[in-house]
């Protein structure tokens, strides 16, 4: 399709353009529903083969943002930036594009703030944020605590549907990913009693944090044969797919990961196997809920710790609903999220 099409067939809002002709290069805004409060989401950045590949992708996650604040209802809209590069980029060339993504931001008066995402780390937010104060997540903090303690939230929401208790005491989990988010939730389960269970394909990042917590290490390619009750994948996308629900050896599934399912069938398969799934999109909200709460919303520390824990209620009226209604949990949340759009804000 093509840039005119993919905008006038959206259901979304509304989506900034802009074109950087120095750089070669597409700015994409694109702000789906501000239904909920204004559009927050994080700015990737990458090489496409064409812009409208860029426009899709802002498009899609920008609703996926949506459907991300509705489920855990906080009071945010879905928007996400894409800078859909023609070409790789020098260092002055791209930080060069990142202050004019910044200043495009600043105009837009508050309606959409951005952070991290693919091919922005937090040290290129800080070059977008030299020209808005919209930008989100310093280089020198990191969202992967807050996002731990969403994903633990979320393990003891799965223990207490499949176990009967939220106790993690003796639980297994097995992480997939000991990186950002899966070194500090190693701790944090760790503390809450379970056993780990460690892979990585660095080996060496498996074995250090193995050695630092007594956990078992698990081969990258076994890690979805192996025997555990929860198995939290806080790698990379894609891993839950027919090939590996098949082979999977748990009872559920909650991990950081983003689009851990490679389809939608997924959820039906995990479901068909009697296997519970914590939708991704919720059970990673810790640090999506932490940076805008610390820095836009004017949350203290402590509400942004509450805010997190609440995934675990959240969850576990997901999951309550899907048994109700013999449904995959994500068919519930989803739903549960489109409610929230209908009903709209509350006041705080
Ligand atoms: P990271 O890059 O810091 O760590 C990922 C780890 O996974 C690395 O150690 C890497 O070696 C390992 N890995 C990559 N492919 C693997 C595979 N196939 N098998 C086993 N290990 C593999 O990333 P992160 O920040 O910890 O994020 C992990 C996932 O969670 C990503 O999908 C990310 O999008 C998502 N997520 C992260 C946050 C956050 O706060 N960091 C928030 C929401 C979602």
């Amino acid at each position: 399709m093509s840039i005119d099409e993919l905008i006038q067939n959206w259901d979304g809002e509304y989506v900034a353009a802009r074109y950087e002709r120095p750089a070669e290069a597409w700015i994409f805004i694109a702000v789906h529903s501000t239904r909920l409060g204004h559009a927050v989401g994080g700015t990737r950045m990458k090489v496409y083969d064409a812009p409208e590949e860029g426009l899709r992708d802002a498009q899609r996650l920008a609703e996926g943002m949506t459907y991300k604040w509705a489920g855990i209802d906080f009071g945010l809209g879905g928007g996400k930036a894409v800078i859909a590069l023609s070409r790789p980029l020098d260092e002055a060339e791209r930080d060069r594009l990142l202050e004019r993504h910044g200043a495009l931001i600043e105009s837009m008066g508050g309606a959409f703030s951005t952070g991290a995402d693919l091919g922005v780390g937090p040290e290129l937010v800080d070059v977008i944020r030299r020209n808005t104060r919209y930008a989100l997540g310093h280089s020198a903090g990191d969202p992967g605590p807050y996002t731990s303690l969403g994903v633990l939230s979320g393990c003891r929401a799965v223990a207490a549907e499949v176990f009967g208790s939220r106790d993690l005491a003796g639980r297994t989990v097995l992480i997939q990913g000991a990186g950002d988010v899966g070194v500090p939730l190693s701790r944090r389960l760790v503390e809450a009693g379970a056993q780990l269970k460690l892979a990585d394909i660095d080996p060496a990042r498996a074995w250090d944090l193995a050695a630092q917590y007594g956990a078992e290490v698990v081969a990258a390619e076994e890690v979805y044969d192996e025997p555990c009750d929860i198995f939290a994948p806080c790698a990379v996308g894609g891993v839950l797919n027919e090939q590996t629900i098949a082979r999977l050896s748990c009872r559920a599934v909650c991990g950081a990961a983003n689009n851990q399912l490679e389809s939608d069938a997924d959820a039906e398969r995990l479901h068909a196997r009697g296997i519970l799934y914590a939708p991704d999109f919720i059970a990673n909200a810790g640090g999506a809920i932490a940076l805008p709460g610390l820095e836009l919303m004017g949350m203290s520390e402590e509400e942004v710790i509450a805010s997190i824990e609440s995934i675990e209620g959240t969850l576990g009226e997901i999951f309550q609903e899907a048994r109700q209604n013999d449904e995959s949990p994500l068919s519930a949340a989803m739903r549960r999220a489109g409610r929230v759009l209908e009903r709209g804000p509350v006041a705080r």
